[in-house]
């Protein structure tokens, strides 16, 4: 920050000097009336912590539950319908769903989402990863990070 009369750098006071409110450092504060401190702007720690927030939420994984081909089979069934109607329901080839049913394919997380709401059930498991012991025994110094990820798991 620098003043706005002779362009030191400095504290600097919001001053009026004849009628005009200026940022001016306290030699030129002098020429008129002081109306209060200039703060320093605090932005950059502020956005520091965003981005350390949005680490962290990068390092949740998203993975199908291992019994998703029991699940979609037995909600099927509940619907009433085979699985050549079934495909037609949600727009996928019927060999999609014999494959999806005899667990020879995994859903994406797409067409996991879909079933989801159509059953009305779980079938994305979201899991936050640790890095405890990895990285932070090698240089023994934790991160910022590090100690928020391991807060959480304390929760
Ligand atoms: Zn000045």
């Amino acid at each position: 920050m620098r003043c706005d009369l002779c362009g030191n750098e400095g504290k600097l006071y919001k001053t009026k000097i004849e009628g005009t409110e200026l940022n001016v450092c306290s030699g030129c504060a002098s020429h008129g009336m002081v109306l209060e401190e200039v703060k320093e702007p605090v932005i950059e720690e502020r956005m520091t912590g965003v981005e350390i927030k949005e680490e962290v939420e990068e390092e949740a994984i998203e993975l199908i539950v291992s019994d998703f081909s029991e699940k979609i089979r037995k909600n099927r069934e509940e619907l009433g319908l085979n699985q050549e109607d079934f495909a037609k329901r949600i727009s996928e080839k019927e060999s999609v769903i014999h494959k999806l049913e005899n667990g020879s394919l995994e859903p994406s997380l797409d067409l996991a989402r879909k079933l989801e709401r159509l059953f009305g059930i779980k079938l994305v498991e979201e899991y936050k990863e640790s890095h405890e012991n990895t990285g932070t025994t090698e240089t023994g110094a934790m991160t910022i990070a590090d100690m928020i990820k391991i807060k959480k798991k304390a929760r």
